[in-house]
């Protein structure tokens, strides 16, 4: 059975061959390390971890070799260094904020379920020349520089843009379509608008290092093309992250990475998973909708976010909704109850279950497989359930003794749900008599005891109202 994934670059699903079967590798961009990690940030983590498990059960756990960084020099950082510990020089500061943040991001996707990946390189040991001989940042930067592609100007070193012919293909963007647009000044010291940083210049409170071109700092995208580079080669087989980096994060790597080094591609496939969105809304800090996996972690086990997560396929966008982590919970309860007592041993991963993944990571179509094997197994097939078992724990699904039903049932406790039912009950009843004042006076009590409606449509097309308990 092929597997085939979708490239952003080529904007097609096509049959994965790797460029090494006994070396198949895979980079994702991964956080920026200075505040808990939200929701949509674990995104890309679960989604990549999924293909990582799938490749390595194709090629072999020891044929897989799997890196996703971590930044820890960014100007956010800084700033979070200088907010939080005003006391301390700034590196030490800074080591605070990046190793604590660091240490909490892996204790969340740990209980989300991920494999660590094969290497976890962080930025800040990858600017300088290394004494194992593996890429670096400054070392990258000269080679762009001495093969005409970069140029130092106003205290930096930019990537010209017009030295690629190609540049754009990611995203699609044409360099003159880019200037045309352009309605900001071009920044005075640019060639063209669409020129990034390579190296910046840093103050003397700014973190920095020694280089031909003073003391400075990278710009954000070299980190990835070296740290891929380091780990990978010059060309590896799959690219990863969400997307909002193909442009301009992804698209830059690219033209550093070949450039540099002189190559036709960088990566071979470009994947990439959708956004998330809290409640029908765009996640953002300043409006107050804004989920931590760390607050997640605290109501609900990591198994059931992690499900939840996988109920849309990666490219579709996902709405994160309390209902939807419910849904989840009780799924993942009634494949408890199933599997308690069975032999995992006994178990086979399920060929619908690989082949749904084969055709581009389609969870969705995976969720679809479990419920059908947790039906034949509630009905006495002990084969299913020993395959429900075995497939969950390979999908990463440990079904723990987490009493979801409990959970459940203790976080709508505070709230008399036969009054809501009966509520409800009547608000349909009013509707149907299109006496909307009556109908939104009820609503308007039911949220004066923190209860939110939904007004949906069952399967057959009926109008069905379900509840949920405000956030
Ligand atoms: P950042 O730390 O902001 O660079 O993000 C780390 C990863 O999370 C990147 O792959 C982003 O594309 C991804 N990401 C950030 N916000 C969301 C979101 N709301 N939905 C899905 N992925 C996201
Ligand atoms: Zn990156």
């Amino acid at each position: 059975m092929d597997l085939r994934l979708y490239d952003t670059l080529t904007r097609e699903k096509r049959p994965f061959v790797p460029l090494d079967p006994n070396n198949v590798r895979m980079y994702v961009c991964g956080p920026t390390v200075y505040d808990f990690a939200h929701i949509g940030n674990a995104r890309p983590v679960i989604v990549f971890d999924v293909l990582f498990r799938l490749l390595r059960h194709r090629y072999g756990a020891d044929h897989v070799t799997y890196v996703r960084n971590i930044t820890d020099v960014e100007d956010k950082i800084n700033a979070r260094a200088v907010r939080d510990f005003p006391d301390l020089p700034l590196n030490e500061a800074i080591r605070h904020v990046t190793e604590k943040t660091a240490a909490q991001f892996h204790a969340d996707v740990e209980a989300l379920g991920c494999l660590p990946p094969t290497f976890e390189p962080r930025a800040t040991e990858f600017v300088l020349p290394r004494a194992d001989g593996k890429a670096d940042m400054v070392t990258l930067i000269g080679q762009l520089l001495a093969r005409g592609h970069a140029y130092e100007a106003g205290g930096e070193v930019l990537f010209d843009t017009a030295s690629m012919p190609d540049y754009g293909m990611l995203s699609g963007r044409k360099l003159e379509e880019q200037q045309a647009g352009v309605r900001i000044a071009v920044e005075a010291h640019k060639k063209n608008p669409a020129d990034f940083v390579l190296w910046k210049q840093s103050s003397a409170n700014e973190p920095g290092w020694e280089s031909p071109w003073g003391r400075g700092r990278p710009g954000w995208h070299i980190e990835c093309s070296a740290m891929s580079a380091a780990y990978l080669g010059d060309v590896f087989d799959i690219h990863g992250g969400g997307l909002d980096l193909i442009f301009p994060h992804h698209e830059n790597e690219i033209a550093q990475s070949r450039c540099a080094h002189g190559t036709p591609t960088m990566a071979n496939y470009w994947m990439h998973n959708g956004f998330l969105q809290v409640e029908g809304d765009k996640m953002s800090k300043s409006t107050g909708n804004f989920v931590t996996i760390r607050e997640l972690l605290y109501d609900w086990p990591g198994e059931v976010l992690r499900f939840q997560m996988l109920m849309t396929h990666y490219r579709s966008p996902i709405d994160w909704t309390r209902h939807a982590t419910e849904q989840a919970a009780v799924a993942l309860d009634g494949f408890l109850h199933i599997t308690r007592s069975v032999d995992i041993e006994d178990g086979n991963i399920s060929p619908d279950v690989l082949a749904a993944l084969s055709d581009d990571l389609n969870t969705s179509q995976v969720v679809v497989q479990l419920h059908a094997l947790a039906a034949r197994g509630r009905a006495g097939d002990y084969q299913a359930a020993c395959d429900l078992k075995a497939t969950c724990n390979f999908l990463g699904f440990g079904l723990k003794e987490v009493g979801l039903q409990d959970i459940l049932r203790h976080q709508k406790s505070d709230i008399d749900s036969s009054r809501v039912d009966a509520l409800i009950l009547d608000r349909a009843v009013a509707r149907a008599r299109k006496d909307f004042k009556e109908s939104d006076r009820i609503r308007d009590e039911l949220a004066g005891m923190g209860v939110v409606l939904k007004d949906g449509k069952d399967a057959n097309g009926k109008p069905v109202t379900t509840w949920e308990i405000a956030r």
